[in-house]
């Protein structure tokens, strides 16, 4: 499994990782057990997907050594004045005594709260709870405030990004600021995206399935992506994408499909 290492001292993120968003509690566990033992180290959860407590079952009982096993939460946009307990809930929830990666989930810039959020995540990183922290669905504007206002640079952002929705400009921005991009919704949830004809004519070409092209293109602009589903052989099928390579024009081919379209809430609006 590849992995990319994160500005924060030598913590690496496994550039494939397991989305629990919309998994119900009682079927995280289950799913989150079936991931694990197909190969996933990371699992992308948060407060708000009310699912902790399957996932921390799942990752305490796997019988994979703790520090195999990325596990990233967030911390939901009504907590941004209590940080610090909502942590303690999440680690409690997940029964885990740190977690590897931390996550303001949106800023929420109507509530101007996201910069006292951050100092407060700023130590708990200090503590060691989280190893790496980082933010979820910032915009060039609200990671520029955060980095001018307070210490520490966040390691990561994760925003919405696929085939229909490529977020050029913030991956230009990671960059020039050593932040590594994370996407959620890599498979533009499914349906729409996965039919496209011009996915079909690489999957021809390739031998694989559209869910694996449009993941191999994330690794190979380097996101790190977290797809998600809850049937056993699809989440086998979208951590088999190691072994094939697209080439530039085919990868051409695929940046070629941005429309600019969002499927999820504007981060500018969103609370
Ligand atoms: P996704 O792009 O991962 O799509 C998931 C859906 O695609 C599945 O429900 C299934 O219908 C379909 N699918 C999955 N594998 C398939 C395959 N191999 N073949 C055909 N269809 C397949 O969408 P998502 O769940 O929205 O995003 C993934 C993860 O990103 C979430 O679970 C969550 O962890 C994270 N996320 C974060 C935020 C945020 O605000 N930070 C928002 C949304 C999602």
């Amino acid at each position: 499994m590849n992995s990319l290492m994160l500005n924060t001292d030598g913590v690496q993120i496994p550039q494939l990782g397991f989305g629990v968003w919309q998994v119900p509690a009682d079927e995280a566990e289950r799913a989150v057990t079936t991931a694990l033992r197909a190969g996933y180290r990371h699992i992308d959860t948060a407060a708000a997907y009310e699912n902790e407590e399957g996932v921390g079952r799942a990752v305490r009982a796997a019988g994979v050594p703790r520090e195999k096993v990325f596990v990233t939460t967030k911390l939901w946009n009504g907590d941004h004045g209590r940080a610090e307990q909502a942590f303690d809930e999440s680690l409690a929830r997940l029964g885990l005594d740190y977690v590897d990666l931390f996550l303001i989930h949106w800023p929420v810039p109507e509530q101007d709260k996201y910069v006292q959020a951050w100092r407060a995540i700023e130590k708990i990183y200090r503590d060691g709870r989280a190893k790496a922290i980082g933010v979820s669905n910032f915009t060039v504007a609200t990671l520029t405030r955060l980095m001018n206002e307070t210490d520490i640079t966040p390691s990561i952002n994760q925003i919405e990004l696929h085939p229909y929705f490529q977020q050029r400009e913030m991956r230009a921005f990671h960059e020039a600021n050593g932040i590594l991009t994370e996407a959620w919704s890599p498979l533009g949830q499914g349906k729409g995206l996965l039919a496209d004809p011009a996915l079909g004519v690489l999957s021809e070409k390739y031998g694989r399935t559209p869910a694996q092209i449009v993941l191999r293109w994330h690794l190979q602009l380097g996101n790190v992506a977290i797809p998600k589903s809850v049937t056993p052989a699809r989440i086998e099928e979208n951590l088999d994408v190691f072994g094939f390579i697209l080439d530039a024009e085919d990868m051409a081919a695929i940046g070629a499909m941005n429309a600019g379209r969002r499927i999820g809430p504007d981060p500018d609006s969103f609370n």
